[in-house]
């Protein structure tokens, strides 16, 4: 099925470029064996993918092997501390707490010790069939569809990067908002999407959502922002809605036109497909290549610069135990600074490379970035 007009505000929308012939990647790393083909919609801004993909495949995508949460510990925790921090102050102490899409349900323990007279219960499909349950804490194997008819209402709704990953967003609102105490809130989060970056290359990114798309999807499931943030710094390229049944709308603030944002998406995707290209030149007079870094930007270098990446012998990063399955041996970075020759393919995200890169040349060896293709 080709999709021409937006899911979410039948606005006509347009195609745009692809980073990779051939596949993409999940976020969790693994590769998928199509090419990423996203239209950009020219009424909300929404991205989205131009064949619809159905709930079988997103079910077929969660069942089993996602892993984002569970291939580092510590960053989930870190992750969940950041996120609790941000979602307390926009939520008043509430007494029953859903949230979908939980993970490990970190962010609900987090959040169970901030408000010590609040239940949680959490839901993620890749839980275990019987979740672990303690107290005021129940986790369940599941997508919104399988809350038990029992549970709820509930006075705070979360989801914390779902919304993008759901086959149709209005739908997804509605089923949280008839989960709803009266006056309750729902927090959604997920990546911001009013200029391109990283989240984008996701092939499990159903939708990037703008501002514009959000409150439109809100509408149509009877529910008003009353509040729409920017993450802070330490947690990176979110945004958070906070919705309710019946708050006034709010004012949308400025962002691209959806003319500007197509021509910025295809720029960016753009650079993606040539960075394999430029990664190959600039890497060509290395006698071997390692890769500095082994999270979600190694894997987007796996993905979308493939010949450049099957050059790289070894996979370096500062705290193994964080490092994702990529192919690549891991090996500490003791052993990198004894090599002589060697390049080191700097596989960190953008915003970073440049303080990385002087360490590495401080250390004497060749680092290779590529931030200047892609700034973000
Ligand atoms: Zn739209």
């Amino acid at each position: 099925m080709t999709q021409t007009r937006c899911p979410i505000c039948a606005g006509e929308a347009a195609g745009l470029a692809w980073p990779h012939p051939g596949q993409s990647m999940l976020s969790d790393g693994r590769i998928v064996q199509r090419p990423l083909a996203k239209l950009s919609c020219l009424g909300c801004g929404a991205g989205f993918h131009a064949s619809g993909i159905s709930g079988a495949e997103v079910r077929t995508i969660y069942d089993d092997d996602y892993a984002l949460a569970r291939s580092s510990p510590k960053s989930d925790a870190q992750r969940a501390r950041a996120y609790c921090n941000w979602i307390r102050a926009e939520a008043a102490a509430p007494l029953n707490i859903l949230e979908v899409g939980c993970g490990s349900g970190a962010l609900l323990r987090e959040l169970l010790q901030v408000w010590p007279g609040a239940c949680g219960f959490g839901l993620d499909p890749a839980l275990p069939a019987a979740g672990p349950s303690d107290g005021r804490l129940r986790l369940a194997r599941g997508f919104v569809a399988d809350i038990p008819e029992h549970a709820g209402p509930f006075d705070l709704v979360i989801a914390v990067n779902v919304i993008e990953h759901t086959e149709a967003p209005q739908t997804f609102l509605k089923a949280l908002r008839s989960r709803l105490a009266p006056n309750g809130r729902i927090v959604i989060v997920c990546p911001e999407a009013r200029s391109p970056n990283l989240e984008l290359l996701f092939f499990d990114h159903l939708y990037s959502l703008t501002q514009a798309a959000l409150l439109a999807a809100s509408a149509s499931a009877s529910l008003a922002a009353s509040r729409h943030v920017s993450a802070p710094r330490e947690i990176g390229d979110f945004q958070m809605v906070v919705l309710e049944a019946n708050a006034s709308r709010p004012t949308a603030s400025p962002a691209s036109p959806p003319q500007e944002l197509l021509a910025e998406r295809n720029d960016y995707l753009g650079r993606w497909a040539r960075l394999d290209q430029i990664l190959l030149e600039r890497s060509a007079s290395a006698a071997r290549l390692v890769a500095f870094g082994g999270g979600q930007t190694a894997a987007l270098l796996r993905a979308y610069a493939p010949r450049t990446w099957s050059r790289v012998d070894a996979i370096t990063v500062d705290d193994p135990s964080e490092a994702w399955t990529l192919g690549p041996a891991v090996v500490p970075y003791r052993d990198v600074l004894q090599q002589s020759g060697c390049g080191v393919l700097v596989a960190t995200s953008p915003h970073v490379q440049a303080v990385l890169a002087e360490r590495l040349s401080r250390d004497g060896l060749q680092p290779i970035t590529w931030n200047d293709l892609i700034p973000h």
